[in-house]
């Protein structure tokens, strides 16, 4: 079948949009006779979207289905950033990808603050990735032999959840909640330098196979959505997933009036009237000013999966006056990242990664510190301008 045979197929509903790449050579083939149909099909020229430097021949082995081309987004770095971190050791500039005029030209102002007074102290304090199937069972005291079973068999679960990946650890199921006659055990497994969702989702697949040979009860879900992916939620926040990371810094006076135009009684205020009780009176789980700006920018930089920004907004923010000086510092229990795997094979992504040295393995400690350094620039900034009144007078001169 040919392009314009394929075309009109499409156009009159008798072909499938993914059932094109049967019909040709390779996946850029198939790409681009999906955008004409488009193009036709919606009326209009997508000639931005058709002019891009990715092999997509590789995106479309694993990264998207029915390509019709790459949407780019402007990428900037901010920087140069001192973090004192146990991997990372250097100043960076930052790679941003966003669209949102100001936020470069801020967390570079944090940035410059955090370098003048030393460096960001940083630390990886936990790394756990997680999947918890829902299991249904006949009644409560079933979902309890289930439970048990899980806490039991630990040790040849964890060898038949290993015998799938070479970098995966199982490092326990818990907790493992029942309510009524459903059982969820959380999963949690290191998983190295990759984000690990996919690994760990194989890994827990087998274990449940192995569930079913002996007690014939099945999983209703792979993920019954205790695990928690991709939404906020308490037990993230408490127990930890992804990279769980602290940051810190000692910011003296003379840098806070010169660098931040405040002062850090100012800083201390607006954090505890704004992130703290402000946050509190919502209900908000993220008690911060905007962690999601830095970690949407970094995370498109970067190839990271975008739908983690919601787990990557959950933190605290803190800000103490010590005698003029500023203490300041950011929590963030919930960072799923990747050096390896995933969205981090894409070219640009990975010239992302590689402009702070953190494009594969053994780099994802060293990647944890210094997203958190940049969120910790982010928030000093918006923070600092908040308490001087800067930030509409910055939005003004800045045109927007
Ligand atoms: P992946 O790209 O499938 O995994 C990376 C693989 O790289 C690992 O399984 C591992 O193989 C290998 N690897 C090589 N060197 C490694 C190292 N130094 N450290 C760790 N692994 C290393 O992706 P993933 O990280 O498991 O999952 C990320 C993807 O999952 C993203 O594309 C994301 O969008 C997607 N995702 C999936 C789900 C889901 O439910 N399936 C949910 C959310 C997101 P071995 O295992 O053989 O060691």
């Amino acid at each position: 079948m040919d392009k314009e045979e394929i075309i009109e197929k499409l156009l009159a509903g008798e072909m499938k949009l993914y059932q094109i790449d049967k019909f040709t050579a390779n996946a850029t083939e198939a790409l681009d006779i999906r955008r004409e149909f488009i193009e036709r099909h919606s009326d209009c020229k997508l000639e931005k979207i058709a002019d891009y430097t990715l092999d997509m021949e590789l995106a479309f082995a694993k990264n998207i289905e029915n390509p019709i081309g790459t949407v780019q987004i402007p990428i900037g770095v901010a920087g140069p950033l001192k973090v004192n971190g146990e991997y990372a050791k250097d100043d960076f500039f930052v790679p941003l990808a966003t669209s949102e005029g100001a936020l470069l030209a801020s967390v570079n102002r944090g940035c410059s603050a955090i370098t003048a007074a030393g460096g960001a102290n940083a630390r990886v304090i936990g790394d756990k990735m997680t999947r918890a199937p829902a299991i249904k069972t006949d009644s409560v005291v079933e979902a309890v032999k289930v439970k048990q079973w899980f806490e039991e068999k630990f040790d040849e679960l964890k060898e038949i959840a290993e015998s799938t990946t070479s970098h995966g650890k199982l490092v326990k199921i818990d907790p493992i909640i029942i309510v009524g006659n459903y059982v969820y055990p959380r999963f949690v497994y290191s998983t190295g330098d990759s984000m690990g969702m996919n690994m760990v989702t194989i890994a827990t697949e087998k274990v449940l196979a192995k569930l079913h040979e002996d007690l014939g009860v099945h999983a209703l879900a792979l993920s019954g959505n205790l695990c928690v992916d991709k939404k906020p939620a308490a037990i993230n926040i408490v127990e930890g997933r992804g990279k769980t990371v602290v940051a810190d810094i000692l910011i003296p006076e003379a840098i806070v009036r010169a660098k931040l135009k405040t002062t850090a009684k100012a800083i201390e205020e607006v954090n505890v009237a704004k992130n703290l009780i402000g946050s509190a009176a919502a209900g908000s789980m993220a008690f911060n000013a905007h962690f999601a700006n830095m970690i949407g920018a970094i995370f498109l930089a970067t190839g990271q999966d975008e739908a983690h920004v919601v787990e990557g907004s959950l933190g605290i923010t803190t800000a103490e006056d010590r005698d003029g000086d500023l203490y300041f510092s950011v929590n963030m229990p919930d960072l799923p990242i990747a050096t390896i795997g995933g969205g981090t094979r894409l070219e640009t992504a990975n010239e992302g990664l590689q402009i702070i040295d953190c494009a594969g393995s053994g780099k994802v400690n060293k990647f944890a510190e210094i997203v958190i350094s940049t969120v910790m620039a982010g928030e000093l900034s918006l923070i600092a301008a908040i308490s001087a009144g800067h930030l509409a007078k910055a939005h003004q001169e800045l045109g927007r």
